[in-house]
């Protein structure tokens, strides 16, 4: 069978395209449609052509092995087909089962005519990896469903599928069976003589130019990521329908699209896939070490983790044991997670059949002679080294000989914890993110004595549990959170100094965070966080030093959005500027000497972002860390870190890793030595080298303790 095959029903010409296993449209599939073209508009019996996907799906996109090479530009390219198929004298209909994304939606855009079954699926996801669609997606499907909606479903790149494709006019009709659907269709138009106007000479659904529209929309953007490129060219792309005529904007649209290919965002995005990948693989576990077989978990611990952890398990279709010592807390931990799945079926994002296999996999216990046919457990109680160790020397014993025992601690120390029993080759940490069923990182964490096999398991347990994971070195605050405590550092020393928690907050938010740092403390709990600098104060060198902010607020009664006022003042989850918060920091600033000043928005970047860099680089150098993209994997998923930036090891080389050392050094200066730049990024900052030169880290493999 050819790449298209090609046949006659009737008077219908049936253009099949077969380029297993997604249909994509490479250089073959291009020339063989273009020829197939030929020979329907050459046979006088032909009056219409069907274009339709072998298998189990349309053209679900371009050919990915060719993007940026030179085959990408064989002709004939999917815009000659396109503008073949728009001037072609006879109805052609698309028949569209499985997906139609990117280029293999914007061919059967360019169709006379779209026919699909219900479960079809339709999007234009190139925003996603801040590109734009390049074939005329964006001016076809703006002509079909008007700019509003042409807007949103490009900018977020989201899908959709049949039923919602023929409500916005995507589609011409629905079917059940595909084929003789899309010839009936077909020979009915020819029957009744219809006439179909091609998408770009249509206008039914542009209207008059809808200035307030797209300054709207671009204000929005701006309020949201004012820095990203690809959602604002979509919409200049989209705008320039009203002010361009067809050919025009297509070319527009085009180069537009060509651009973004050459952006860093792009770069970024493209690489997140790939080291998500290259984030699972160990130096030293290779993979002829083969997991161990995980089938019943026991979850220690019914809190706001445990409860999470169980709901992850339970989701991915593995059956869990939910402990708790306190029978209320355990009740009340399984009556969360009840109202949890409640919600999801009430929002209508899970069926009622997914939620009661859910729930029938969670079983709960306060007694550890329940845990006898487990192969997983793990801990997630309160965090306090001796309530920990407790716990695992009571799972050492109640549990086979066989058992991995992981920790969701984010802090302690994963081989004080091994201590407690006799198996430390078996413990292991298993960092879950709050809400753990929703977030996607898990973030493992090797001991001095965890085995590879232990490792591998937990590894490849992120894959079944549909996690992006990550291993980390066992130290203070792992990948993640060991970084964290520099920006959050920074924002508090940028207080003292004359910043307002706005301004911070706002550039945060603007660099592309979910929330600014000071609203996350409010919103966590400044006495939590009272309690976690407690515990740091006493690791830290006599010359380093922590902000008293935090301590201060706490002492005034300020605790964050559970009392009414932290860093803000609240009403309900609304937040305000407080000049009594303000106070209490001029204060600190006062008794320290410190001369208030303003700081640019660029200033306050740099202070909250290139010290975690330098972190990065310390943890690269010390094997807390693999690789670079490993970091960047952990801050995109667990923390909220713009993607379309590429994580802040990415980031940061782009910004200038010299850059980077000066600011370490001043700040070292100003605020103790822990804040002095990475021997690492020195380096690479002197040689002019990046992230990429530094070999996979041979500390880690050893030993990260
Ligand atoms: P939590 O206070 O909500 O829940 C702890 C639960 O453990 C309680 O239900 C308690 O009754 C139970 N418990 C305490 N001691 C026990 C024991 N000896 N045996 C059995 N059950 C016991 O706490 P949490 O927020 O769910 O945190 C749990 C762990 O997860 C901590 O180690 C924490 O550092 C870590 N963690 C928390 C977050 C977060 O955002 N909350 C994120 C990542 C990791």
């Amino acid at each position: 069978m050819g790449v298209v095959e090609y046949d006659r029903e009737g008077s219908v010409a049936v253009l099949t395209i077969n380029n297993p296993p997604v249909n994509s449209l490479a250089v073959p599939v291009r020339g063989a449609l273009d020829a197939a073209l030929d020979r329907a508009l050459a046979d006088d019996d032909v009056r219409a052509v069907v274009l339709i996907g072998a298998g189990s799906t349309f053209v679900s996109g371009a050919e990915i092995s060719e993007f940026g090479t030179p085959l990408a530009r064989v002709e004939p390219l999917l815009t000659m087909i396109q503008r073949r198929i728009d001037a072609f004298p006879k109805l052609v209909a698309a028949a569209v089962h499985g997906t139609a994304f990117g280029g293999g939606f914007e061919l059967a855009l360019a169709c006379h005519a779209r026919v699909a079954v219900a479960g079809a699926k339709f999007g234009l996801p190139e925003v996603k990896l801040g590109l734009m669609p390049g074939a005329g997606g964006g001016q076809r499907l703006l002509r079909l469903v008007g700019p509003a909606m042409a807007l949103e479903l490009i900018t977020t790149g989201a899908s959709f599928g049949g039923e919602e494709a023929l409500r916005l006019g995507v589609v011409d009709a629905l079917v059940d069976d595909l084929r003789p659907g899309a010839i009936a269709f077909a020979e009915a138009a020819l029957r009744e003589g219809r006439q179909f106007t091609p998408i770009m000479a249509r206008d039914d659904k542009l209207g008059e130019y809808p200035t307030a529209l797209f300054a709207e929309f671009r204000a929005r953007l701006h309020a949201k990521a004012p820095e990203r490129l690809a959602p604002f060219a979509i919409v200049d792309a989209l705008e320039a329908a009203f002010r361009l005529s067809g050919p025009e904007a297509l070319a527009y649209e085009k180069q537009r699209s060509i651009d973004l290919k050459a952006t860093d965002q792009h770069r970024a995005l493209k690489r997140n896939f790939f080291i998500e990948r290259a984030a699972r693989k160990i130096p030293d576990v290779p993979e002829t070490i083969l997991p161990q077989p995980i089938r019943r978990v026991a979850v220690i611990g019914a809190g706001t983790m445990g409860g999470g952890i169980a709901m992850t398990f339970a989701n991915a279709g593995l059956g869990v044991i939910l402990l708790d010592q306190n029978p209320e807390a355990l009740a009340r931990g399984l009556k969360v997670i009840e109202n949890n799945y409640a919600g999801s079926v009430a929002r209508g994002t899970m069926s009622a059949a997914t939620q009661g296999a859910a729930l029938a996999c969670i079983r709960g216990t306060t007694d550890y002679d329940d845990l006898g046919d487990i192969d997983l457990a793990i801990e997630a109680v309160f965090e306090k080294l001796e309530i920990k160790q407790a716990v695992f020397a009571r799972l050492d014993q109640a549990t086979a000989r066989h058992v991995i025992l992981a920790t969701n601690t984010s802090s302690l120390n994963i081989d004080a914890i091994a201590e407690a029993t006799s198996r430390p080759e078996l413990v292991v940490g298993t960092h879950f993110f709050a809400p753990a069923h929703k977030m996607k990182l898990l973030e493992n964490v090797r001991g001095r004595h965890t085995s590879p096999q232990t490792i591998a398991t937990v590894m490849a347990l992120g894959k079944v549990l549909g996690k992006v994971t990550a291993l980390a070195g066992n130290c203070d605050g792992f990948i993640g959170n060991r970084m964290l405590q520099y920006y959050s550092g920074q924002a508090e020393f940028l207080l003292e100094q004359g910043a307002t928690p706005e301004q911070i907050d706002r550039v945060a938010l603007a660099f592309g965070m979910p929330m600014g740092p000071l609203a996350v403390r409010d919103m966590t709990g400044i006495d939590v966080n009272v309690l976690v600098r407690q515990a740091r104060r006493k690791t830290l060198s006599p010359q380093d030093r922590l902000s008293d902010i935090p301590d201060r607020l706490f002492a005034a009664g300020r605790l964050g959005q559970k009392s009414g006022a932290g860093y803000y003042r609240y009403e309900g989850r609304q937040k305000f500027p407080d000049p009594a918060a303000l106070e209490i920091i001029a204060e600190i600033s006062r008794e320290r000497g410190i001369t208030r000043r303003s700081f640019t928005d660029e200033e306050i970047r740099d202070r909250l972002f290139f010290p975690i860099v330098n972190e990065g680089a310390k943890e690269l150098e010390d094997g807390t860390a693999l690789r670079a993209g490993d970091i960047d994997v952990v801050w995109i998923n667990g923390y909220g870190f713009p993607a379309w930036r590429g994580g802040p090891m990415f980031w940061g080389e782009l910004s200038g890793l010299s850059r980077i050392r000066d600011l370490a050094v001043r700040l070292a200066d100003e605020n103790g030595p822990r804040w002095a730049p990475s021997a690492l990024l020195s380096a690479l900052a002197r040689d002019g080298r990046g992230w990429d030169d530094v070999p996979v880290s041979a500390a880690a493999l050893a030993d990260a303790g």
